[in-house]
């Protein structure tokens, strides 16, 4: 039986997924503010542990039935170690190792918008595509590169990490260290951060709430939140149309929580592609289709 995790910066999600790559089983929680929890690292492993008990609960399956374990993890990874998780605020953690010694079982371990990455190339919505790049728009931006349809891969560093990509000289200052980073104006996190602010709304609105809330204001042309989407989606456009001319890909596949804000994000994203101000090079963009499971399929890939 094969299990999928991924550790993302604001939830985990654990799957049983199938080798024909399918989701068989899934429990997911969410991970509070990390500035209340005392030993963050404690909370990850023991967390983990938990909805692995209860994805195999679901099926009626032993733990000793694990074969292979596959995390998908926001942060660097050298010899096995996850290094640089800002967004949990872990700078170091051998969770291989942990759940290798646990489980007794096979555990690979990959940042996690490669793995995002490779499940759309092999089985989502860059199948078609030999020159490509993937852009996770969650808690941060991750991203991934494919030339002649295969994924860049750095054996030291993770590589591609647009999200760090400075956008603005001396802007928003970035928990990498520097300032004006990519992800620091178009991450998802950033964009609900700043409807809250927009909208003052409760700092614990969830994101359900926040779309739903969204879609109104919009659906009643508030011009306020019309004029912030558009600030949001035109800083998006300069660090798509930026790796549009380095790399050339043939299509950027947007995945992360994005992909829910389809028509109020996507379409308008589109849109102002189509009026002709970034089309020299502009590569197709097409959105995620495995959503969320695709860190986990891709981290057994
Ligand atoms: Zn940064």
């Amino acid at each position: 039986m094969r299990i999928g995790i991924d550790l993302g910066g604001s939830h985990i999600a654990v799957a049983i997924v199938s080798k024909r790559n399918t989701i068989v089983a899934k429990k997911e929680k969410d991970i509070p503010n990390i500035q209340n929890i005392e030993n963050i690292k404690e909370f990850i492993v023991d967390n983990i542990k938990v909805l692995i008990r209860e994805v195999l609960k679901e099926v009626g399956a032993p733990s000793c039935v694990i074969s292979k374990i596959g995390i998908a993890v926001p942060g660097k990874i050298k010899d096995k170690i996850i290094y640089d998780m800002y967004n949990l605020g872990i700078k170091e953690l051998d969770l291989v190792q942990i759940l290798e010694e646990y489980y007794n079982a096979k555990v690979n371990v990959r940042n996690d918008a490669k793995c995002a990455a490779l499940a759309e190339k092999n089985i989502g919505s860059l199948q078609s595509y030999d020159d490509a790049v993937f852009l996770c728009l969650g808690t941060g931006i991750g991203g991934a590169t494919f030339i002649d349809g295969k994924m860049l891969e750095y054996t030291k560093q993770n590589g591609s990490e647009y999200g760090h990509m400075i956008i603005v000289k001396d802007g928003a200052e970035c928990k990498c260290g520097n300032k004006g980073c990519f992800e620091k104006y178009a991450s998802m996190k950033t964009f609900k951060k700043g409807i809250i602010k927009l909208l003052k709304l409760d700092e614990d609105t969830s994101s359900e709430k926040i779309l739903e809330i969204l879609t109104n204001e919009v659906n009643n042309k508030n011009e306020e939140v019309n004029r912030y989407i558009d600030q949001y989606i035109e800083n998006l456009l300069v660090g798509i149309s930026n790796i549009a001319n380095i790399i050339q890909p043939e299509a950027i596949c947007i995945g992360g929580s994005f992909v829910y804000y389809e028509k109020i994000l996507y379409t308008r994203l589109i849109q102002k592609i189509n009026l002709g101000k970034y089309n020299c090079n502009m590569p197709t963009i097409v959105l995620a289709k495995l959503q969320n499971d695709a860190g986990m399929i891709g981290a057994l890939m």
